[in-house]
Formats: C-alpha cells, sequence, structure tokens
C-alpha cells in the first residue's frame, strides 16, 4: 500500500489516480485545508476495485499519522502535503514552517515507527534560489530566497540524515512550473485563490473573470517576460512512480531536477493561450511580481539516465488539457 498524503490536491491527487490505475493499493492522507472533497470523490469512482481509502488527517498531528500507519501495510509514502504559496510564506514565515517542516518530521518519525523505509518527496525548484547558471542542474547551489523555498531544503536536509542515522530512502523531486491538467479532464488545477500563470489566463477568458494581469515586462530576457520551464502534470506524475519502482528495487537516496530543459516567456505562454482558446484575451501589464527570478530552466539530464524518464507532452499539450478541464471547472462553479 502507498500512502500518498496531500492526495486531494492538485499534483498530489492526479499522482494518486495514476499508482490507482497501475493497481496499487492508495491510502490519500490529507487535512482537506487546501484539497477539495470532490477530488476524492473523483478518485474514489475511478478506483473500482476498491484499491482507493482516503484518511482526514493533519501530520501536525501524530495520532492521525499513526492511525494512518496502522491501517494497512504501508511499503512508501509519496508526499505531497504543504503549503506551497511563495508570498503567503513571505507574510507568514511560520506558518510555512511549522506546517512543512515540523509535518514532515512527523511523517519521518511515523515511518521509523512503522518501519517504513522509503520516501518520494516533492521538492521544488525554489530551493535553488536565485539561479547562478542556466540550465539549472542538481548541482547548483542551494540558495533559496523565500520561507517556501526554505522549508523544503529543510526536509531535503533532514531526509539525508535520516537516511544516514535510520535507513529511510529518499527520492526528492525537484519541479519547476509544473502544467496542465488530466488528459481525460477528471483532475485538473483547482487552487483558491489561484496564483499560477497558465490557469489565471485560461480563467479571465469566462465571462465575470479578473482580467490577466501580466507581472513584469521589463525583465533581461528575450521579450521582457519571465521563463520558465513547463512541465506537464502527466509527464511529472510518471517521474513519481519511476522513483517508487527505482526505490522498491533498492535506489539510493537522490534528487532529480523535472523539467523539460526548455524555457518560454509569459508572453510566449499567452500567445499560446489565445491559439489554444481562439481568443483575443485582454491583458494588464503590471510591475514585477516581488521574488520572481528573470529565468528557471531545468537541465533534466540526471532523471533521464537514472530514472529513465522522459517527459513527452508540450506545452501546447498542457495548456489544452488546462483549458478542458477548466471549461469543466467553470461550468461547475455555475451550475
Ligand atoms: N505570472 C503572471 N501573472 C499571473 C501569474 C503569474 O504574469 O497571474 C507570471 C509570474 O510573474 C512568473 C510566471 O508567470 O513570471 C510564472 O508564475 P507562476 O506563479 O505560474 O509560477 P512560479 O514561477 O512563481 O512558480
Amino acid at each position: 500500500m502507498i500512502l500518498v498524503t496531500g492526495g486531494a490536491g492538485y499534483i498530489g491527487s492526479h499522482c494518486a489516480m495514476a499508482l490507482i490505475e497501475k493497481g496499487y493499493d492508495v491510502i490519500v492522507f490529507d487535512n482537506l485545508s487546501t484539497g477539495h472533497l470532490k477530488t476524492l470523490e473523483t478518485l474514489k469512482n475511478i478506483a473500482r476495485s476498491n484499491n482507493f481509502n482516503f484518511l482526514k488527517g493533519d501530520l501536525l498531528n501524530t495520532e492521525n499519522l499513526n492511525k494512518a500507519f496502522s491501517s494497512g501495510n504501508i511499503e512508501a509514502v509519496i508526499h505531497f502535503a504543504a503549503f506551497s504559496q511563495v508570498g503567503e510564506s513571505v507574510k507568514d514565515p511560520a506558518k510555512y514552517y511549522r506546517n512543512n517542516i515540523c509535518g514532515t518530521l512527523n511523517l519521518l518519525d511515523a515511518m521509523r515507527k512503522y518501519n517504513v523505509d522509503k520516501i518520494v518527496f516533492s521538492s521544488t525548484a525554489a530551493t535553488y534560489g536565485e539561479p547562478v547558471r542556466i540550465p539549472i542542474d542538481e548541482t547548483h547551489p542551494q540558495n533559496p530566497i523565500n520561507p517556501y523555498g526554505f522549508s523544503k531544503l529543510a526536509i531535503e536536509k533532514i531526509m539525508d540524515d535520516f537516511d544516514r542515522a535510520y535507513n529511510i530512502k529518499s527520492v526528492r523531486l525537484r519541479y519547476f512550473n509544473v502544467a496542465g491538467a488530466d488528459s481525460k479532464s477528471r483532475l485538473g488545477e483547482w487552487h483558491e485563490p489561484e496564483t499560477h500563470l497558465i490557469p489565471n489566463i485560461l480563467k479571465s477568458t469566462f465571462a465575470n473573470s479578473k482580467t490577466f494581469q501580466m507581472f513584469g515586462t521589463d525583465y533581461d530576457t528575450k521579450d521582457g517576460t519571465c521563463v520558465r520551464d513547463y512541465i506537464n502534470i502527466e509527464d511529472l506524475v510518471q517521474a513519481h512512480l519511476l522513483s517508487l519502482e527505482y526505490l522498491k528495487k533498492g535506489g539510493k537516496t537522490d534528487f532529480f531536477n523535472l523539467g523539460t530543459k526548455t524555457g518560454n516567456t509569459v508572453k510566449e505562454v499567452f500567445t499560446l493561450c489565445e491559439k489554444v482558446t481562439a481568443k483575443d484575451i485582454s491583458v494588464e501589464t503590471k510591475p514585477r511580481r516581488e521574488g520572481d527570478p528573470a529565468q528557471l530552466v531545468a537541465d533534466n539530464t540526471k532523471a533521464k539516465q537514472i530514472l529513465g524518464w522522459r517527459p513527452e507532452k508540450t506545452l501546447e499539450d498542457s495548456i489544452k488539457s488546462a483549458f478542458q478541464w477548466e471549461k469543466k471547472l467553470q461550468a461547475q462553479i455555475n451550475s
């Protein structure tokens, strides 16, 4: 059985779905602070053979964790549960350090107690901070510039120590910009409030929505807007399945970038959204958003070599699936 923390959230739910479809027994552990019950209903419907369970619980509550770990024979954990908004982490670092770091420490302690020795962890490119070279490989210095990035880096360090001392093996996946939705539109990105680029552009095309705001057009990039590496959610999830298999085969603790090695500017993404939606989208130009580095592009060679991972989908694929999902979400909101 695989324990998926944060399985009611965007990335966690797509991963839980892929695990269920692969025939794994899955238990989702989520406090529903940002995840959705509706997402869990979808997972339940997909898991027709009863290989899915949900436990509402909080990582800060050790009793909740004991319940999760004693509920079945857990062989590995995939850990997504975390707060993940950079801006909020600057305003309320205590919330981020407590939830992300203390919560993970409780999880790791529960793993020790119940003899579970494999964990795949959702880390982030934000652990690198302001890049000193592009593309960013895994040897790039890790100097996060906000509490969110610090909280994820602290967890990576804790995981190294837990390997050395207690033999808990971890794979840390450093995500670049995750985009898109399930290609059958069963799940997708659903944040409240939404802060990410692609859903915000797409949302602005629906009635009564906010005009899309483009943050910063004076960066030192080819068109003045920030460059990011957009990795498709389904490709990203595949890397989690490969990481799990890697650990099951006795793989050592390691960490990998998940990105495409291709950068796209905000303006390029915007133009592609206009093409996919076949709409002229209104845009309001705004000053730079605090804490946004000009460029973030992954060198993904290591994940390809060691995990045998190959991202297959294009940015256009991600925008198409995100748009299909957004239409469904809007219909749901308006019904
Ligand atoms: N961005 C934007 N408008 C938005 C949301 C994002 O112009 O409504 C820009 C943001 O400033 C950054 C890029 O899009 O340059 C990607 O931002 P996002 O929040 O999607 O991901 P991040 O790179 O911060 O993880």
